[in-house]
């Protein structure tokens, strides 16, 4: 075996360059094994989340809202401005380079942690006593000139993520048809946009095109809006959204497509069985997101995988071979960069013998659109369904000095906490940052906190920081200060 390694990780995403650099950290000898390569052909660290996902999707969110807001909004300022031109190009330029120091930076990282990357395809080979062998081959260009190398790891973490789920019928090309890579690099604006999934990535990527101009219809299969949501947020983001001019059709069932040079008609249901069609320029497919085993060999060590795809693995990330763990979106739970950190630490530091915890209650989902929307824990819906005794408090940001300063005035916080003892149970927020303002509450929750405790504690004047604290002392015992 030419090289012997404590812990390989597969795949450089959050959850495993995450993982590798933990164990790192924690004196292990690691290995990295990717095969990603940028548009340019070059070897990339940084998975989805920083190439395509998370990082260049909301470099577009905060450079649309730039365009839109000094197009629409500054005039309430006193603020005209004139003359406003849209260089795509540029903007699209000023992602990629967004990009390029973000996995740039995690090449850093491996540096720093003396991580050896691996440039390649993962396959495992077989596992013994005390190892377990993977066979990386090279990718791309350099492919012909590399032979297999074999590797053995005591343990290897697998954190291979996902692959976007493309629909029968409709051929991704990344050019009109589109998935998340191929709509974060849209050569133009297209005129009508057509997205089917009114999901995070249909909301985020339509809110993108939308504010740069196109006329953008979603078709959602389920009757309802963000059905995991809260009612109160659901029905808030569904006015906030609507408003805003995306057009979002629920209940849609989608029929056949045909491409030619002019752009997509796709034929679909509408919810009361009626025949439509879509005809537009670009047409993004987010209809969510499959596990990535693709070329894994996992049958080789004994492992297979679910009936959705996922390899199955015990709450501490844990699979059915010894020493073989995975981690994120290969993994049960929500398909979410920081759920694949957090995972990717607890199996670094379970390797090295140390007690972690991860608490899935407490993870918050994020929805990056204008405002955004976050929540952490409990819904109201799930609590009544629980047959839980709970109490609820709301506050908007309408009646919010710094909202109001800012020109933020949409949305509200709500607080649910337990009837008896007031622990906070969920929290939900509708609002500019509110990515931010969640962060409050996943500690208040990791913490065990009351709703007083929150209302208690000092918060900086003004700030949209005091909507969750008055919403907090409204769940209390209805004791919001200003309302
Ligand atoms: P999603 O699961 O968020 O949404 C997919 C939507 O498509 C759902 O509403 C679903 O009902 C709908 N759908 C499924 N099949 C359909 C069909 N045939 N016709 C019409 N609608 C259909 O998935 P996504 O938006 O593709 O995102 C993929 C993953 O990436 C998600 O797990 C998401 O959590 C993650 N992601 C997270 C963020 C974030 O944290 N802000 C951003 C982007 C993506």
């Amino acid at each position: 075996m030419s090289q012997k390694y404590d812990v390989v990780v597969i795949g450089a995403g959050p959850g495993g360059y995450i993982a590798a650099v933990r164990a790192a950290q924690l004196g292990m000898k690691v290995a990295c094994i990717e095969k990603w390569r940028n548009p340019k052909g070059e070897p990339t660290l940084g998975g989805t989340c920083l190439n395509v996902g998370c990082i260049p999707s909301k470099a577009l969110l905060a450079s649309s809202e730039e365009y839109e807001k000094v197009r629409g909004h500054l005039g309430e300022h006193g603020i005209a401005a004139e003359g406003v031109t849209l260089d795509l190009a540029k903007m699209l330029a000023r992602k990629d380079a967004i990009v390029a120091k973000m996995t740039k930076g995690v090449e850093f990282l491996f540096r720093k942690n003396r991580i050896t990357w691996l440039k390649g395809h993962a396959r495992f080979v077989d596992s013994e006593d005390d190892a377990v062998r993977i066979e990386v081959t090279g990718e791309g260009a350099d492919a012909a000139a590399k032979a297999p190398l074999l590797v053995g790891a005591a343990h290897v973490i697998i954190a291979t993520g996902s692959k976007a789920r493309h629909l029968p019928g409709l051929d991704v090309d990344n050019r009109v048809i589109c998935d998340n890579e191929g709509a974060l690099s849209l050569s133009e604006v297209p005129g009508r946009l057509g997205v089917i999934g009114a999901g995070v990535i249909g909301l985020e990527l339509g809110s993108v095109w939308r504010r740069l101009g196109a006329e953008v219809t979603i078709l959602e299969a389920l009757p309802e809006f963000l059905p995991a949501a809260d009612e109160a947020v659901r029905k808030e983001a569904w006015k906030q959204f609507t408003k805003q001019g995306l057009k979002i059709h629920l209940g849609a069932k989608i029929g056949a497509a045909s491409v030619d040079g002019r752009g997509v008609k796709l034929a679909w249901t509408d919810d009361k069985g009626g025949a439509q069609q879509l005809d537009c320029d670009r047409l993004i497919v987010s209809v969510g997101r499959v596990p990535n085993t693709d070329g894994l060999g996992l049958d080789a060590v004994g492992l297979s995988v679910d009936e959705r795809g996922f390899v199955p693995v015990d709450a501490q990330c844990r699979t059915a071979a010894p020493n073989i763990w995975a981690i994120g979106d290969v993994v049960r739970g929500p398909m979410l960069a920081h759920k694949a950190e957090d995972e990717g630490v607890m199996v670094a530091e379970l390797i090295a013998g140390q007690k972690p915890h991860i608490d899935y209650g407490c993870i918050p989902l994020v929805i990056y659109t204008s405002p955004e929307v976050a929540w952490v824990g409990r819904t109201e819906q799930q609590l009544k369904a629980e047959g839980r005794a709970y109490k609820a408090g709301q506050f908007p940001f309408s009646i919010n000095g710094r909202a109001l300063g800012i020109g933020a005035p949409e949305g509200f916080v709500k607080v649910l906490a337990d009837a008896a003892t007031d622990e906070v149970l969920g929290v939900h927020v509708v609002s500019a940052a509110a990515s931010d303002l969640i962060a409050e509450a996943v500690l208040a929750m990791e913490f065990k906190a009351s709703a007083e405790d929150i209302g208690r504690v000092s918060h900086p004047h003004p700030s949209m920081s005091e909507v969750l604290r008055e919403a907090a002392l409204a769940a209390t015992d209805k004791r919001a200060l200003n309302m």
